[in-house]
């Protein structure tokens, strides 16, 4: 197993028919829409996909296996880069069309490809992106406390306080 860089580009078809399986290190600098949610590139995500021919039924090629690592985010408390743990599964059944995918078994997610080879980056980073957190925080992110006791007050603002409500009953009752 190595843990080389990725391809670039590879023609799927071939590789599920040869029963290929890929591993390697995804480059973060090539994947910049995943990075748009990102701190910079540093990180780093180990991909193993697995390119085989699913024979039970209809043949289908496919793409399984994993893309796991870390990356930074912002840490939506205090601003500072949060190392977030990112884990991506695959599941992919390559499809000639949008048409020919509606064929597909809902186990797969299709992945519409052409002739021409495709960009690896760009399917681990689809699928990586899909992965990530909305927003990241630190667990112990130092921030949290004062926020903690802010949520408290406002919480209290928003129900009646118990002591007025007992005076009110009281008040009532007379
Ligand atoms: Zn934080």
């Amino acid at each position: 197993m190595s843990n080389g860089p990725l391809p670039n580009k590879v023609d799927p078809r071939k590789l599920a028919e040869r029963d290929v399986r890929i591993t390697g290190e995804a480059d973060l600098s090539g994947m910049p829409n995943l990075c748009q949610s990102l701190i910079g590139t540093d990180g780093v995500v180990n991909v193993d996909l697995h390119f085989s021919v699913n024979t039970e039924g209809q043949r289908i090629r496919t793409i399984t296996g994993s893309a796991s690592g870390h990356v930074y985010m912002t840490c939506q408390r205090c601003l500072d880069p949060v190392e977030v743990a990112v884990e991506a599964d695959f599941n992919l059944g390559l499809m000639a069309s949008e048409e020919a995918a509606k064929q597909l078994p809902r186990t797969y997610d299709p992945l519409i490809i052409g002739d021409e080879e495709i960009e690896l980056l760009s399917v681990v980073e689809e699928e990586l992106i899909l992965s990530l957190p909305h927003d990241a925080y630190h667990d112990d992110c130092s921030i949290k406390t004062s926020y903690g006791d802010a949520g408290t007050v406002a919480e209290d603002n928003d129900k009646p306080n118990p002591f007025s409500v007992l005076a009110q009953l009281k008040a009532s009752n007379k």
